[in-house]
């Protein structure tokens, strides 16, 4: 039995990432540490929460004694490390909540993974998943591999880029094994509706502006979220120790674009008339330092663990957007969070 750390669990990725490894490994115990922030919601684990080998604790990754409490009670082999603050613009109104539990919340757990392995780290493995975003931005050439310089422009991605210094610090000055991977955005079921594409699902249902930042031109690449999922079980099973791992779609997509179609296939779904709800396309002021484009080369990950995207991306917005209209009590929850 390997008993296996994930934090932030509740959110939307680690939800995707806890299922995953609850159902696949019987054989792992998975402790799910999770503050339960507006972005955690239990309701996004309901078919797996009595599970045996699934046991949730509520907290915060920067209380010293409860991490020590969680390690030493449930003998931590390894950690899976997804709590953070996500939100790019909650970052520019309020930066040192990001700093707190991004960068001391992510040194807390390091150093307490440090003292619990202490020398006897060999099968052990600290897995920190962060963003392409700590890359910085392109222009409309290039794309980010894991050799890019640091160059955070925002301070989500410096918090970020922050917390994977740290964690290869610690590789460097204490020999932890640690793995890190860098992935381009996400999407899917059981994302919190401040994010682009289920902001925009709701707005369109309730017939509300779409607030697109600037002309809409900047550029994303997108993964489905369960790709990102089985991503991290390839790189957690297969990545060899100190490495870094990028993780992308090869899916780029002008947010005006990526909006044209997110319309058409709610207006199908809805059953209204292709398109009709374009109309409700509002352009408002560009976010304050806004990247223009993030491109990830995944070239790594496919040719050493052999991963690709499963998803294509019509299909897996369509998908997406059912679940959305079929979860309209999820939504009105999870909204009620702010
Ligand atoms: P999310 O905001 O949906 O979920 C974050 C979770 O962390 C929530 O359940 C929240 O309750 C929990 N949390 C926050 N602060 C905490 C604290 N102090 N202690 C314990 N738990 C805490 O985020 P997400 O989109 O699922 O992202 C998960 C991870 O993946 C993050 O590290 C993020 O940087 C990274 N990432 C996200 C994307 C994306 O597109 N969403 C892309 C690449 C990388």
């Amino acid at each position: 039995m390997k008993n296996i750390l994930i934090t932030g669990g509740a959110g939307f990725i680690g939800s995707h990432v806890v299922r995953l490894f609850a159902n696949k490994y019987p054989y792992y115990h998975i402790i799910n540490l999770d503050a339960l922030t507006y972005a955690g919601n239990l309701d996004n684990l309901k078919d797996i929460e009595n599970k045996p080998n699934y046991t949730f604790v509520e907290g915060d990754i920067c209380n010293v004694d409860l991490v020590s409490e969680v390690f030493e009670k449930h003998e931590i082999d390894a950690v899976i490390h997804l709590a953070a603050e996500s939100h790019v613009d909650r970052s520019i109104s309020d930066p040192l909540s990001f700093v707190k539990t991004n960068v001391i919340g992510t040194l807390n757990l390091l150093e307490y993974a440090k003292k619990y392995w202490k020398e006897d780290s060999k099968e052990k493995l600290f897995y920190h998943i962060s963003t392409d975003e700590v890359y910085g931005s392109l222009n409309d050439k290039g794309f980010f591999t894991e050799e890019t310089s640091y160059n955070p422009k925002s301070p989500y991605s410096a918090s970020k880029a922050s917390s994977d210094h740290f964690v290869r610090a610690y590789a460097n000055t204490y020999n932890l094994p640690v793995v890190i991977s860098n992935c381009s955005n996400n999407y899917g079921p059981n994302q919190y509706p401040e994010k682009l594409i289920p902001l925009f699902i709701q707005n369109i249902c309730n017939n509300k502006p779409l607030p697109v930042y600037g002309k809409g031109e900047n550029i994303r690449d997108w993964l489905f979220v369960e790709d990102h999922a089985k991503a991290i079980d390839v790189i957690f099973h297969k990545g060899k120790i100190g490495e870094t791992y990028n993780v992308g779609g090869d899916n780029e997509w002008r947010n005006i674009d990526l909006i044209k179609t997110v319309i058409k296939s709610v207006d199908e779904q809805l059953g209204r008339e292709k398109g009709s709800s374009e109309k409700l396309i509002t352009y408002v002021t560009d976010r304050a330092g806004h990247d223009y484009r993030y491109a990830i080369d995944a070239l790594k990950l496919k040719k050493e663990l052999n991963w690709k995207p499963s998803l294509q991306f019509e299909e897996g917005i369509k998908k997406t957007v059912k679940w959305y209209l079929d979860n309209q009590d999820w939504l009105k929850n999870i909204s009620n969070k702010k």
